[in-house]
């Protein structure tokens, strides 16, 4: 039968229930447990593809080409699992689902309501996991925090769903935040207080309590926690700030949390072999050897978490060379008021993430010249490909106002172009070139190099693709295809003959990034940067 455990969030967001729901995954599955998470989003957007990385953060995409939150990220990074389009749930989605139900009049007359329908609903969307490849285990993260309205369906379908799993089958994992204050010199309970009485004027109480903190909780402090929060003592875990996020599991492992998870659950025990994990990543992230600078050069830089997996990624090319990657995250629309140099003089990598719309492009595209005309290692990824086409077409083939049609219409070069298959689209809700597909890569470049794999499953998320037209423009003038997608010869990655690395790809090779394996491109792309003084 499988187990359900329920992490909810309480007193402020940004505590890291994503991080911390990865990191019970990682624990679990090191125990031998078949696991898989699920993430749920009260939001009324049927996904976050439609929202602006400002709202919401990066949006990642799964094998099967769903757009989803960035926790998902994390729990593929953390557990090395596959997700798919049902481990992310949104409101949306829910009231999507029963409003067509509705209209096709599946319930037979009867008035429709938040309870039972849409809770009902919830419910299916949470044991559906269970159907499909029977884990042991499903860690349901609830999006938000303990208290808000638009939860509370949510919480109310796991209130339903623990009573009806019974006893012993289900746990709720509550991280709350138990805030030093200065001037008492006091770690303070009472927001953990209330944000667990909270959850239990909606009917749950909490199993296990995850105390963010910035200081070492003392056994009093602990003891009086339990006290109130109605929880054993040995249930109340302290999740101090870490050096590295890849440490939590281990800070979690050394006070039990699995260990009282299994017993709470009567779980297997299985013997906990996180070496890997402590042995390639944690230690390697804390030690490096060397340092390497690489500028991210975007629009979205001020929001920490619109370029998340690719932050990781490039943090896994530099564990796999032993290496810091210090990120400098560069404004593209900077870089056309200082002029290139001023902005990346000091870095020994660029690279350019996916993106939508015409602001800061022409950043990039000086952003790019620059790293061709310098030699400096360069990584293009998705809109990052096409400004480096756009940037070859403008002032190595001479074309100007060579464009995308997504910036200009009526651009004189259109090479990059619409797919056939995108031009009838009307709507932009899920409507991109999504998810994985195998391309191949071409021997003897850069790309197969880095691979060393005759072909390669990488996710898509856009809509644009270099026009085939002009391809043989391109290869005279240096410009390597190598990778290309067979079943309609797209291009799928160019790069610069000549040039000491200069690699980009229409695809996202960041969402295959997992700490204990490094994608090739980023690791390729950091050995190169490394070489650069
Ligand atoms: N805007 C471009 C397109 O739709 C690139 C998308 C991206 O970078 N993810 O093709």
């Amino acid at each position: 039968m499988t187990k359900y455990i329920f992490v909810t969030g309480g007193v402020v967001s940004s505590l890291g229930k994503g991080i911390a729901s990865a990191s019970i995954g990682l624990l679990l599955k090191s125990r031998g447990l078949k696991v898989t998470l699920q993430k749920l989003d009260p939001y009324m957007n049927v996904d976050p593809g439609t929202m602006s990385p400002y709202q919401h953060g990066e949006v990642y995409v799964t094998e099967d080409g769903a757009e989803t939150d960035l926790d998902l990220g994390h729990y593929e990074r953390f557990t090395g699992l596959t997700m798919s389009k049902d481990n992310n749930v949104t409101a949306g989605k829910i009231y999507y689902s029963v409003i067509t139900k509705e209209r096709r009049g599946d319930y037979l007359g009867k008035t429709v309501q938040v309870v039972p329908h849409i809770t009902d609903e919830i419910k299916s969307s949470i044991t559906k996991l269970a159907k499909t490849g029977s884990p042991d285990v499903v860690i349901v993260e609830v999006g938000g925090t303990v208290g808000d309205i638009e939860g509370l369906p949510f919480l109310e379908a796991i209130r339903q769903l623990r009573l009806e799993l019974g006893r012993g089958n289900s746990l709720n994992i509550h991280l709350t935040l138990v805030p030093y204050i200065k001037a008492a010199e006091e770690l303070k309970t009472k927001p953990t207080q209330h944000s667990v009485g909270k959850l239990r004027e909606i009917g749950l109480q909490p199993e296990i309590l995850l105390c963010r903190t910035e200081k070492p909780l003392s056994e009093q402090v602990r003891q009086k926690i339990a006290l109130f929060c109605n929880v054993e003592p040995e249930a109340v875990i302290q999740a101090l700030d870490v050096r590295d996020v890849y440490e939590v599991p281990l800070m979690f492992s050394q006070q039990g949390l699995d260990g009282t998870i299994i017993r709470l659950l009567d779980l297997p025990p299985g013997r906990e072999d996180l070496n890997g994990w402590r042995s390639q990543v944690v230690e390697r992230a804390l030690h490096p050897a060397k340092t390497v600078r690489i500028a991210v050069v975007g629009k979205y830089i001020q929001l920490q978490d619109a370029y998340k997996s690719i932050d990781e990624a490039l943090r896994h090319g530099g564990l796999a060379n032993n290496a810091k990657v210090e990120v400098k995250k560069v404004d593209a629309e900077q870089v056309s008021k200082d002029g290139p140099e001023a902005q990346l003089g000091d870095v020994q990598g660029v690279l350019i993430p996916g993106g939508f719309g015409h602001r800061g492009i022409e950043g990039k595209l000086e952003a790019i010249r620059y790293a061709r005309e310098k030699k400096i290692p360069f990584l293009g990824i998705c809109l990052g490909m096409q400004c480096a086409v756009i940037e070859f077409a403008r002032n190595v083939l001479g074309l100007a106002g060579a464009n995308s049609t997504e910036f200009d219409a009526k651009t004189p070069a259109p090479v990059i172009s619409l797919l056939e298959e995108q031009q009838r689209v009307t709507h932009l809700g899920g409507t991109m070139r999504l998810g994985a597909s195998v391309y191949r890569l071409v021997p003897g470049t850069k790309a197969h190099e880095a691979y060393q794999l005759p072909e390669a499953a990488e996710r898509h998320r856009h809509r644009y693709e270099f026009n085939n037209t002009y391809r043989e423009a391109f290869e005279k003038k240096g410009m390597v295809f190598s990778g290309i997608y067979p079943q309609d010869d797209l291009v799928e990655v160019v790069e610069l003959a000549g040039h000491p690395w200069f690699v980009a790809g229409q695809f996202h090779p960041e969402f295959k990034s997992r700490p204990l394996e490094p994608h090739p491109l980023f690791r390729g792309f950091v050995k190169a940067a490394l070489q650069r003084e």
